[in-house]
């Protein structure tokens, strides 16, 4: 073993995810050294404030810090660099210039990913390198191995996931503590599970970055996360997470990537949204700040991948998970997987997509009110599967669970409802997923 030379390694990033990936590396140096066949070297630490006081890391990495990250990625001796800075640039020119100096990549940066990921991939090609980042979706649970590799000789249909742990904890406590939506933000910011700004989380950003890079594994597609429709959270009322639960449903923020049929063949949905789902579905379970992914494929079935989706020794697992990968492979001198595009299939636009929908209408209780909704929801194609109706005095309340339908037909029959006089308002639209 010790007959190779060291294995030399460049951080980018000592932040909550870097300084675990430096810890990792010092503390599990003997069996990192036997798994790779070779000692695995850090040689740098690029950061952005070499002053900061940074807890845990050890002397020796302290005096790796270095603000020339560039210089570092430049140099001929690296064989592998982590990127954990995160954002569009500088990293997407510190990962190219690694690749072109003929290093090996690993990444946590789904934004990048999903923004320029067949860049990327392209400079891996040409360079001869690898380019792996199984922490950048669902932090230390592994899925992006498994959709690349052992689904490789599958047919992937469907792959739902809880991808965003800030928005599973905000929906479960409005859930199982009945608390409204800026109540559950505040204590998930209080507990440092949501950012001071949760942009990002809570309108679906990064959970729409993660549906890209698994939809376009999931399909051997290139699918970007402008391509993913996406929704957030903040519009979900304690009133909608009600409804569900009244009705043994409960609602998770999905990110769905799905095989469809379309009159022109084959095509990809990409979507994050909020929906209710059963129960019973397995992503019911997933409580707190958790991730799931649930794959289904046309031989395996139905395949659920369940952990911690963020924090920096989770996602640190992830990432040396792929270093001793790369490493095994530059020292066996084999290239690992690089992008499968083949199928090259179309995005379906979101109006195309077709799921059931609970609409909660709120109406004048007077006679003939069903009548008229149940023809402006035929009007456009979409039925109805059940319907009940609670009165409140003068006013009433329906909610109607409707068959699979169109998400055009379905805005076009809530902009007619909306539109009715004894409509006072549609109160709630959700999607309805998780059919089994
Ligand atoms: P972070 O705590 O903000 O750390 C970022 C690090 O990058 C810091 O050490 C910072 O230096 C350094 N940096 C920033 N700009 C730089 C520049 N221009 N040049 C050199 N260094 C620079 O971020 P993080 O939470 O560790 O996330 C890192 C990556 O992992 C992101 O892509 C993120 O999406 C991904 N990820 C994070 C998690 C998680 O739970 N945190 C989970 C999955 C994936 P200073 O320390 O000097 O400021």
């Amino acid at each position: 073993m010790d007959k190779n030379p060291p294995l030399r390694v460049a951080l980018l990033g000592c932040g909550v995810v870097g300084s675990e990936v430096a810890r990792l590396i010092d503390e599990q140096a003997a069996d990192l050294a036997a798994r790779v066949g070779a000692p695995v070297e850090l040689v740098g630490i690029g950061v952005r404030r070499p002053e900061l006081v940074r807890d845990g890391l050890s002397e020796r990495n302290r005096d790796l810090l270095t603000t020339d990250a560039m210089g570092l990625v430049s140099r001929e001796d690296v064989d592998v660099v982590i990127e954990v800075i995160g954002g569009i640039e500088p990293a997407r020119s510190l990962i190219l210039a690694a690749l072109e100096h003929g290093a090996s990549v690993v990444t946590a940066n789904k934004a990048l990913l999903a923004e320029d990921g067949p860049t990327l991939y392209a400079a891996a090609e040409k360079a001869g390198g690898d380019l792996y980042y199984e922490a950048a979706v669902a932090g230390a649970i592994p899925i992006l191995r498994p959709l690349r590799e052992s689904l490789a000789g599958d047919q992937v249909t469907r792959v739902l996931g809880i991808v965003n742990g800030t928005t599973n904890y905000i929906l479960d406590q409005m859930h199982t503590l009945g608390k409204g939506y800026e109540e559950a933000l505040e204590e998930a910011q209080r507990l440092g599970y949501a950012e001071a700004d949760p942009t990002a989380d809570v309108e679906g950003f990064d959970a729409a970055a993660k549906a890209a890079i698994l939809a376009s594994l999931a399909f051997h597609t290139r699918v970007t996360g402008t391509d993913v429709h996406r929704e957030g959270i903040s519009e979900v009322t304690a009133a909608d997470v009600n409804s569900a639960k009244q009705m043994g449903n409960v609602v998770k923020l999905l990110a769905i990537c799905a095989l469809v049929d379309t009159p022109e063949g084959p095509a990809v949905s990409a979507r994050v949204h909020p929906a209710m789902i059963p129960n019973t579905h397995p992503l019911a379970s997933v409580h707190g700040a958790y991730n799931a992914v649930f794959v289904e494929s046309k031989a395996a079935g139905q395949l659920m991948f369940y952990g911690p989706g963020a924090g920096g020794a989770p996602t640190a697992s992830a990432v040396l998970g792929d270093l001793v990968t790369v490493a095994r492979n530059r020292l066996t001198q084999v290239k690992g997987v690089g992008e499968s595009a083949y199928a090259d299939l179309p995005v379906v636009p979101m109006g195309q997509t077709q799921t059931r929908y609970l609409v909660q209408i709120d109406v004048d209780d007077k006679a003939g009110v069903l009548a008229e909704v149940a023809r402006t929801f035929a009007n456009h194609d979409v039925s109805i599967q059940t319907v009940r109706q609670e009165g409140r005095g003068d006013d009433a309340v329906l909610v109607v669970v409707s068959h699979r339908a169109s998400d055009a037909d379905l805005s076009a029959t809530v902009a007619d409802l909306q539109a009715l006089p004894f409509v006072r308002e549609v109160s709630s639209v959700l999607r309805v997923e998780g059919e089994q």
